[in-house]
């Protein structure tokens, strides 16, 4: 497990939310895959990301099994956190109607790594 600064920590493990718009994979389509910050297990692949207008990274999938939805405290949404560690990610939304699998993960850019195909 890595060490997270204390603003990774803020989002991955106290369950925050960075700003809008202010994450580095916002506006970000190159190919590659995303991985868990905290752990670094593969996430989500960059063919499932798209562009929301939302101010976080969305995708409509996440690699099978690394993904794992839970209620979140709130008691409306639903929270999603990496499946091996536990890391906050952000939250998951279903019938919004962006893409056809009318999903959207709405990740944080924080709780992500990028490794891209080369
Ligand atoms: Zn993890």
């Amino acid at each position: 497990m890595k060490n997270l600064s204390d603003e990774e920590k803020r989002v991955i493990i106290d369950k925050g939310t960075e700003a809008p718009f202010s994450g580095k994979f916002n506006d970000f389509y190159e190919k590659g895959i995303y991985l868990c910050k905290q752990c670094g297990v593969p996430l989500y692949n960059s063919n499932d990301k798209f562009k929301s207008g939302c101010g976080w990274p969305s995708f409509d999938n996440e690699i099978k099994d690394s993904v794992k939805k839970i209620p979140d405290k709130d008691g409306r949404r639903t929270e999603i956190v990496c499946a091996n560690c536990g890391g906050h990610l952000g939250h998951i939304f279903i019938g919004e109607g962006f893409t056809h699998k009318n999903i959207r993960h709405c990740v944080n850019s924080i709780s992500l790594d990028f490794k891209s195909d080369v």
